[in-house]
């Protein structure tokens, strides 16, 4: 097991409706130390990628993008959620469903901050039906950008999301992939890699 199937193991919780809650270390209370050592991961595996900006999503993608992004020396733009529909045209949009929450959000990136000379690496906290990151992706590609890779906390593997980003040809990385869990027994069970 690597530091984090070994942090998740100590300190995930199995929910129902396959729902694996890590709000201790991961997407609440913040460990930096753990988030540090994910920076370093994904600049090892991302090594050979020229990758100039970090596109996330809010809430939860954005304190693992700011740690992973002081590995890359590079800034973070991160796509707000948004309840107006912007009509000036100044941002890319993207609609996102939630796999948490069970609602559509429209997310924006300003037109500011994204653009054809961008080399992207999308980091995100989770990776389940990969809604979220379809729609990145889509506002990567509406900029004119390039998607140079993706880097992941923990995947569900047994959702279709990882599946279908790796059939699109993505360089996707997990450091975590969930093979199986069991929310009576509480076990979890990660994909080799
Ligand atoms: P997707 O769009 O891939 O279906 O879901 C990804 C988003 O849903 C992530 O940004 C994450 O915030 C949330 N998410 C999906 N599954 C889980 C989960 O099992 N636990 C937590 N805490 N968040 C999840």
């Amino acid at each position: 097991m690597n530091f984090l199937e070994e942090r998740i193991v100590k300190d995930g919780i199995v929910k129902e409706g396959n729902v694996l809650k890590v709000d201790s270390f991961l997407n609440h209370q913040m460990d930096i130390a753990l988030f540090d050592e994910m920076g370093a991961e994904f600049k090892k595996r991302f090594a050979d990628a020229n990758i100039n900006k970090i596109v996330t999503i809010e809430a939860s993608g954005i304190g693992i993008a700011c740690i992973v992004a002081r590995h890359f020396n590079v800034p973070v733009v991160f796509a707000k959620k948004s309840k107006s529909i912007n009509i000036d045209g100044d941002v890319y949009k993207a609609e996102v469903e939630s796999f948490t929450h069970k609602c559509k959000n429209n997310v924006i990136v300003s037109r500011k901050f994204l653009g054809s000379d961008d080399h992207v690496l999308i980091i995100d906290d989770f990776l389940a039906n990969g809604c979220a990151l379809q729609g990145l992706i889509s506002i990567v590609n509406e900029a004119g950008g390039t998607v140079e890779g993706i880097g992941i906390a923990v995947e569900k593997g047994f959702q279709n999301g990882g599946r279908i980003i790796r059939n699109l040809g993505f360089h996707l990385e997990s450091l975590a992939i969930v093979e199986s869990m069991d929310a009576t027994s509480g076990e979890i069970v990660f994909r080799q890699q």
